[in-house]
């Protein structure tokens, strides 16, 4: 679908990385390039008309974003540099100070390193405990296997919607259901799933959401982060510095700003955050229900097509989503990605930064397929035809 809005398409790929990062359609270059071109100015500073146009399109990326999740207020969406920048705050900026020593945080085995680390971090600094949800046998979290870890010690269950080696779609509904009867906070990375599936807050419930605008389509190093509001008027801001402040004086006395822009210090990503608006405009303009339909049926495709092959093992056949785990058998996986790339098919290889899933898999790395709705079946027909032919790949990649 709508290839023809994606330069980087023109060139002779078949991209299959856009679990890594999604490429570009040219209105969110194009938006980026008019601020900077047409109505470049500072953000919230300005008495002037051209900055005051930036305020109202800086403002109303806000409500685009609240709109795309169906958050209540526009104020709880905060700019970030993207997801690991989002899951920092709530971690270091919420958390450290609402957490004890003996309490627990529940996450799993397949969380990516940006919703493991800082949770170490903290686990080191405050004496919190970090747990693990024990996965089922299609490696994805079950809420029973839920509900039997958790004590009178859980705080926190912090997970991904989406996760982004298996791909599994996490029951958040029911996770947050389940932890709210509990007093449990329920924090989402949402990097994975946004763009490819829907996500409602005030459906689902969640109490902090981190995601990624280079995921869905829009710039690299901009994101934002959800907080329900009461939540996010008890977190501390991480950065200080102009723009957070109301006033200050020399004894060091100081007044914050309104959330969220008490947690925006000095000049933001102007153009990030327009490119990011632009991108939820082009998902709404394809239909999110589209996108998600689409790519479905094309990973089934993909994996019925992949499972006729005898070199090749799924490690996630059973999954619903866009994104499948695999490797030649007896070969490595980097080797197979560079085999690919000599046909001009990208896809990722490696540990996905999901480094202890080792343990659950046991295997050490997988080639990941990871789809969006400009990929086709064509190109999955000429993937497959690469990895049919695949017995000389060593001759190949040398
Ligand atoms: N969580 C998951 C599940 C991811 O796939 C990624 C990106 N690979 C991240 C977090 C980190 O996202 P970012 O690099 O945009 O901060």
């Amino acid at each position: 679908m709508n290839r023809e809005d994606f330069p980087m398409l023109k060139k002779d790929i078949i991209y299959f990385d856009n679990g890594a990062t999604t490429l570009k359609p040219k209105c969110v270059i194009d938006s980026m390039s008019d601020y900077y071109s047409n109505y470049s100015a500072n953000a919230h500073r300005g008495d002037y008309k051209i900055s005051q146009k930036v305020d109202s399109v800086y403002e109303g990326v806000r409500e685009k974003i609240r709109k795309f999740i169906n958050a209540k207020e526009a104020s709880e969406i905060v700019y970030t540099s993207g997801t690991t920048d989002s899951i920092n705050r709530v971690v270091f900026g919420y958390f450290r100070y609402n957490l004890k020593a003996g309490d627990e945080v529940l996450i799993t085995e397949s969380e990516h390193a940006s919703n493991i680390l800082p949770w170490f971090v903290l686990a080191k600094e405050l004496g919190i405990v970090v747990k693990y949800i024990p996965l089922d046998d299609n490696n994805e979290v079950s809420i029973s296997n839920l509900s039997e870890i958790i004590s009178d010690k859980t705080k926190v269950i912090s997970l991904a919607y989406v996760t982004n080696v298996i791909g599994d779609i996490r029951p958040i509904r029911d996770i947050c259901e389940l932890a709210h009867k509990h007093g449990i906070l329920v924090v989402v990375d949402g990097s994975q799933s946004i763009g490819h599936i829907k996500m409602d807050m005030q459906v689902d419930d969640i109490d902090f959401l981190a995601a990624s605008a280079h995921k869905m389509y829009g710039p690299t190093g901009i994101g934002f982060l959800y907080g329900k509001y009461d939540l996010l008027d008890k977190m501390i801001p991480l950065e200080y510095g102009g723009g957070m402040n109301a006033m200050f004086l020399n004894d060091g006395y100081m007044e914050l700003r309104e959330v969220p822009v008490r947690f925006e210090a000095g000049t933001q990503d102007i153009a990030g955050v327009i490119g990011m608006g632009k991108a939820v405009d082009y998902i709404n303009s394809i239909g999110l229900k589209n996108i998600v339909k689409y790519e479905h049926e094309l990973r089934k495709y993909l994996v019925s097509e992949l499972d006729k092959l005898d070199n090749i093992i799924i490690y996630n056949k059973k999954i619903v989503g866009n994104t499948v785990a695999f490797n030649i058998k007896d070969v490595f996986s980097q080797d197979t990605a560079l085999y690919l790339d000599k046909h001009n098919i990208c896809v990722r290889a490696g540990n996905h930064c999901a480094k202890i899933l080792n343990n659950v898999f046991n295997i050490n790395n997988t080639c990941r397929i990871s789809l969006a709705f400009y990929n086709t079946k064509e190109e999955v027909d000429k993937l497959i035809s690469v990895l049919k032919n695949s017995s000389n790949i060593y001759k190949e990649i040398i």
